[in-house]
């Protein structure tokens, strides 16, 4: 995919996209939340799609000349359902935040309760942190993890579900390492009179093969990022399988929380969607799975603790207080390890000591690194290096072999070579 007419036309801009290529290609993404996409994906949301006003849904809506995207907008419908085996499905939603924030008002209104997972303990801004929108409309009741443990504590959620009767439990999280029981959460939530929403974000990809239990055959409804484990374009969408729903999830998109859909960007997720659909994307996300497990090995034999001792899905969240005397919070060895080329994000650790600005922990991911061809082994030693690199702040000269290292790493898996 060439941008020549960019070069040509803007050359500020191109030379910034040129930038973060290169930046891509630079270091070892390990972001759970990141991947890369294929460049099918990206012709199709960089495609004349972008120029459509359709709101609405395909065959009903708000503009003429819509027959060509409605074409678009309902393989994407169909890819969606097929993939997760569900019944409905609306894949409008601009990104994860707006398809919880349209999910969330299906089932309760401002003022009700709702109860999500804390933010410190792994959950997402929009399951009711003061600080978004969820956190300021509704009355937030938060559950945690067992501190010995460092699981959901189910117990606990069952217990306060009991005493404040919310409208709407949600599950699912940005930094939880190991499989969530939906049907326990279903369990509560319905017990208590309370609908469930899961927002599986993260483990869209593992709950598209089977590497992860499905949320659908027990939650009222589903939320997801596209742009995850899922390896689509930027963007949200909404699953349920109670047709009596269906009215309410779509208006509750459009109108109720977004204008005209963005059909270029349906495109890019219609065109992950048949890619997840394809045998390659078991193999693909078996290889997430094995190479997560391979970074958490490489850690631990470097002397650091995997957070619940391990990971059963993509991600890994490390307790770094293990490390070099307690020393080493999050933010130095985010530093450090961009340093050397390898991109993590810092993250707090159950138990959390300091602010979430600093953190005791990082969160790695091997969405990222396992689309651009790295292998078990490779994963292993990577996590060894990152160990290296966090017990050895301020040491050049192991610094710098790391870094050499590293970047013979990144030289034997090209990030994008057909983009020159
Ligand atoms: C990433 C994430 C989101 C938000 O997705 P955006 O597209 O960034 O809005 C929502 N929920 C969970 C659990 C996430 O991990």
């Amino acid at each position: 995919m060439s941008l020549s007419h960019l070069a040509q036309s803007d050359p500020e801009l191109f030379a910034a996209v040129g930038d973060e290529l290169s930046r891509q290609r630079a270091s070892i993404e390990l972001i759970a939340s990141e991947n890369f996409v294929s460049l099918a994906v990206m012709e199709a949301v960089g495609s004349v799609l972008t120029n459509k006003y359709a709101e609405g849904l395909p065959g009903h809506r708000y503009y003429g000349g819509c027959w060509a995207v409605d074409a678009v907008e309902d393989i994407a419908r169909e890819r969606v359902k097929k993939l997760f085996n569900c019944g409905f499905a609306n894949v409008q939603p601009h990104s994860g935040a707006q398809a919880n924030y349209a999910a969330t008002s299906v089932f309760a209104k401002p003022g009700d309760t709702i109860m999500g997972m804390d933010l410190s303990n792994g959950g997402h801004l929009t399951h009711g942190s003061p600080a978004n929108y969820s956190g300021k409309l509704f009355r937030v009741v938060s559950y945690g993890l067992d501190p010995q443990t460092e699981l959901i504590d189910y117990d606990i959620v069952a217990a306060k579900a009991e005493e404040f009767k919310p409208k709407l439990i949600i599950a699912g999280a940005s930094a939880y390492p190991r499989v969530i029981d939906f049907a326990r959460f279903a369990e509560i939530a319905h017990a208590n009179g309370a609908k469930l929403m899961v927002d599986m974000a993260h483990i869209a990809g593992l709950v598209a093969t089977g590497a992860h239990p499905s949320p659908l055959p027990h939650a009222d409804i589903v939320t997801s990022t596209t742009h995850k484990t899922l390896r689509g374009t930027r963007g949200g969408i909404i699953l349920w399988n109670d047709e009596s729903l269906t009215k309410t999830v779509n208006s509750a998109v459009f109108p109720g929380s977004q204008g005209g859909p963005l059909e270029h960007v349906i495109a890019g997720k219609a065109v992950a969607f048949g890619e997840a659909l394809q045998p390659e994307f078991t193999t693909y996300i078996n290889q997430v799975c094995t190479n997560a497990k391979a970074l958490g090995r490489g850690m631990e034999s470097k002397g650091l603790r995997m957070v619940t001792g391990g990971t059963d899905n993509h991600l890994l969240l490390v307790d770094l207080t293990t490390a070099a005397d307690g020393e080493v919070t999050g933010k130095a060895a985010e530093n450090a390890l961009d340093e050397v080329g390898i991109t993590v994000n810092k993250n707090t650790i159950p138990g959390e000591k300091r602010s979430p600005f600093v953190a005791s922990g990082i969160r790695v991911g091997s969405a990222a690194m396992t689309t651009r061809g790295f292998d078990e082994a490779e994963a292993e030693r990577i996590g060894e290096l990152i160990g290296e690199t966090v017990s050895h702040l301020g040491d050049e000269q192991v610094l710098a072999s790391v870094k050499a290292e590293v970047a013979a790493l990144l030289a034997a898996h090209p990030l994008y070579p057909e983009l020159g």
